[in-house]
């Protein structure tokens, strides 16, 4: 079982990462539930009604991209913050990597499939970059994690905003 410190980087990872992607996460949480030791909700939003089918299949990429990114974020950083720790990767977060993959695949054309792969690979190193940019604001989101075990949109916000 992962320790708090652990699950409060991971966490801190998830919501830091999805800020600079541009989205406001509403909750972030290091208490465990059924769904594992914690949780990181956040809305994706880039949709058009009206758009045209080539134009939405260029918004689900870029959304399916975003995904992969932010649930890459919890385990890389607890690699980096506790390197040699023994690591217990969210099944949750694995689904949701292996689900966005399959529809940038579903997305890709047939003779261009083949880099999906690589095409996931570099989405982590986005996620590992975002890491190393946003250290310090991982940090300490962890800390207040570690506090109040729970934060809300309005508590997320306002730590986000100063300086880390
Ligand atoms: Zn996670």
């Amino acid at each position: 079982m992962p320790t708090l410190q652990e699950r409060a980087v991971h966490e801190a990872a998830h919501l830091v990462v999805a800020c600079a992607l541009g989205c406001s996460p509403h909750r972030v949480s290091i208490r465990t539930s059924r769904l594992g030791y914690g949780e990181m909700e956040y809305e994706l939003r880039g949709l058009k009604r009206n758009s045209c089918d080539a134009k939405l299949a260029k918004a689900v990429f870029k959304i399916a991209q975003k995904r992969i990114i932010v649930a890459s974020a919890g385990f890389l950083a607890q690699e980096l913050f506790f390197p040699g720790a023994q690591q217990i990767h969210s099944k949750q977060d694995r689904a949701e990597i292996r689900r966005f993959t399959k529809l940038l695949a579903g997305l890709t054309v047939p003779r261009q499939r083949r880099h999906v792969a690589a095409h996931v690979l570099y989405l982590r190193l986005r996620a590992l970059r975002l890491i190393a940019r946003h250290h310090g604001k991982i940090t300490k989101v962890a800390r207040a994690l570690l506090n109040k075990r729970e934060l809300d949109g309005k508590q997320i916000a306002y730590l986000m905003r100063r300086q880390a």
